[in-house]
């Protein structure tokens, strides 16, 4: 039996989301800017919807540097929040309300102290940031001037995710069912691959960046499995057959049903 507290809890909660209300029109607009959405099972996009209204209902978004806060920004950045929580729920992002909207890049200014002890402060360009137990900071970029193969609300969301026991640190807290083995087996041997990838300067699937730490990696490994699940794949197997337990989802499965099987060895002659 629940109590009478939690009871309330429960129809304040449901009140704040009858509250918000998000037309059909307006669901359509902001998925058109996520086209990857096509990569979910229907079922997965109405949860996403759900997620979404009640995510709005309890964050608080804010315009920064003056930027004007739109409903299809927050309903967009709301989509794309709530896709790493497709399975897990937003319990997942409790405990912090603020979700802060930058026009374009930001700056954070740093302060690092050195092995000698000298303080270093620099000013850092950002496309966003996360704070434990704090807010997300995220940038806004519309139509051509946002940075390719980049999605930083699901990067910094999956660091939220990341947060949740403690460090950054490439592992999240594994739903059971889950070994922290396999996850670290995979993990590593990726991360290692990928950072010898990018000392050579070859081109690779997943964001540089990913080469800074294994939270780095992690956020930018989960990028690429809502928006280049079949890139991934390919070159991850092992990473995206964590990640595909890990999220719930299968979106090379419906990257493969929208675009059909990619071809093999395009472009390239065979003799
Ligand atoms: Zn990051």
């Amino acid at each position: 039996m629940i109590s009478i507290l939690e009871r309330f809890r429960r129809w304040r909660r449901a009140r704040r989301v009858d509250a918000v209300s998000v037309s059909d029109a307006m669901w359509i607009r902001a998925e058109a800017r996520l086209p990857f959405l096509d990569y979910l099972e229907p079922e997965h996009r109405l949860r996403l919807r759900e997620l979404a209204r009640t995510f709005i209902a309890e964050k608080q978004f804010y315009g920064a540097h003056g930027f004007a806060l739109t409903d299809e920004v927050i309903v967009t950045i709301a989509l794309q929040a709530c896709l790493p929580v497709l399975r897990i729920g937003l319990r997942a992002y409790r405990g912090w309300v603020g979700v802060i909207v930058y026009p374009g890049d930001f700056v954070i200014p740093r302060k690092v102290m050195d092995e000698a002890g000298v303080v270093h402060e620099y000013d850092d360009e950002v496309l966003g940031e996360a704070w434990e137990g704090g807010p997300v900071l995220v940038s806004w970029h519309d139509g051509e001037d946002a940075p390719e193969g980049v999605n930083v609300v699901i990067h910094e969301f999956a660091h939220k995710l990341d947060m949740e026991n403690g460090e950054v640190d490439g592992l999240p807290l594994l739903p059971s069912g889950m070994s922290r083995k396999g996850w670290a087996e995979a993990f590593s041997e990726g991360y290692e691959r990928f950072c010898r990838q990018v000392d050579a300067h070859a081109e690779t699937v997943l964001d540089p960046y990913g080469s800074e730490s294994p939270g780095e990696f992690f956020a930018v490994a989960s990028e690429a499995f809502f928006e280049a699940p079949c890139l991934l794949q390919e070159d991850f197997p092992a990473i995206y057959g964590q990640l595909r337990q890990f999220y719930g989802a299968d979106p090379a499965a419906g990257e493969r049903r929208v675009y059909g099987e990619p071809p093999r060895d395009a472009g390239v002659d065979s003799p």
